[in-house]
């Protein structure tokens, strides 16, 4: 299980007068579902990219479980707004290539396994062999969850990722992410943006606002809201 730490972070992009994160604090406990919450521009996934090592803060320091991050890692699967497959591989090569890299399975157990996450998520063979440009933004968005469900990293990382598909399929990942975090062996500490208020009470133990790159709020969410 893996703790994340935001310790003193401030974050100043090149070129601009303000701070995107001020004197931020935060720290996310082993196993916890946190929501990011707050409007456009507050520093939402400023403070994502730092936790995926994308973003090296300005001052301060993030840690998992008390070391320090310095880039990307196979630690933790991340789900981008914008999806990132690589338009090069098929749907079920981009959800095999990290896992091949990572894992010593034979590749036909990683190929089964991917085939399984991929039907689970809703893709059928027809669309595992496409590339993803033949596919809806619906449908990369569902290869970008796969792929970091089967990497099966201790921290699951995601920028709005059910913001571009339609509300059944939306509840239907909501629920598959819940179902995963719940079965697995060890439970995986999630931080998630999103601006959907339901979402983040609907999903997290926790939701943290925040407004102008500085925490307004930090609120527990003492039960899971069932589905209506
Ligand atoms: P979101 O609100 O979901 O974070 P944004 O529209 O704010 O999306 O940002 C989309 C992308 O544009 C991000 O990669 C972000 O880093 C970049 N971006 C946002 N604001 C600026 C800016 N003022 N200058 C340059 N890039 C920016
Ligand atoms: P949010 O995700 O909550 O919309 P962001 O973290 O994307 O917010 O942005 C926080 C602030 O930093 C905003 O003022 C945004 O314009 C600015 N910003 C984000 N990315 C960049 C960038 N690459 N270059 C310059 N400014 C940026």
């Amino acid at each position: 299980m893996s703790t994340i730490l935001f310790e003193d972070i401030n974050v100043k992009y090149d070129k601009t007068e303000q701070y995107a994160l001020k004197n931020l604090n935060l720290t996310i406990q082993a196993g916890q579902i946190v929501s990011l919450i707050g409007p456009s521009g507050c520093g939402k996934s400023t403070t994502l990219n730092l936790a995926s090592g994308l973003l090296t803060p300005t001052s301060g320091a993030v840690k998992i479980n008390d070391s320090e991050i310095t880039g990307p890692g196979l630690d933790r699967g991340v789900v981008f707004q914008n999806y990132s497959l690589f338009p090069w591989m098929t749907v079920l090569e981009n959800i095999t290539f990290a896992l091949k890299q990572k894992s010593k399975e034979p590749k036909e157990v990683i190929t089964k396994k991917a085939i399984q996450i991929l039907e689970k998520v809703g893709l059928d063979e027809k669309a595992q062999k496409s590339f993803p440009s033949a596919l809806s933004g619906g449908m990369q968005q569902r290869v970008a969850i796969a792929r970091m469900f089967i990497l099966d990293a201790p921290v699951f990382l995601m920028d709005e990722p059910f913001s571009a598909v339609d509300e059944i399929t939306r509840n239907q990942l909501q629920d598959l992410l819940l179902n995963l975090w719940e079965e697995g062996e060890t439970k995986k500490t999630v931080l998630v943006v999103t601006h959907n208020i339901d979402e983040a009470i609907f999903l997290s133990d926790r939701v943290v606002v925040l407004h102008d790159g500085q925490i307004q709020e930090d609120l527990a969410i003492p039960f899971k809201r069932p589905r209506n």
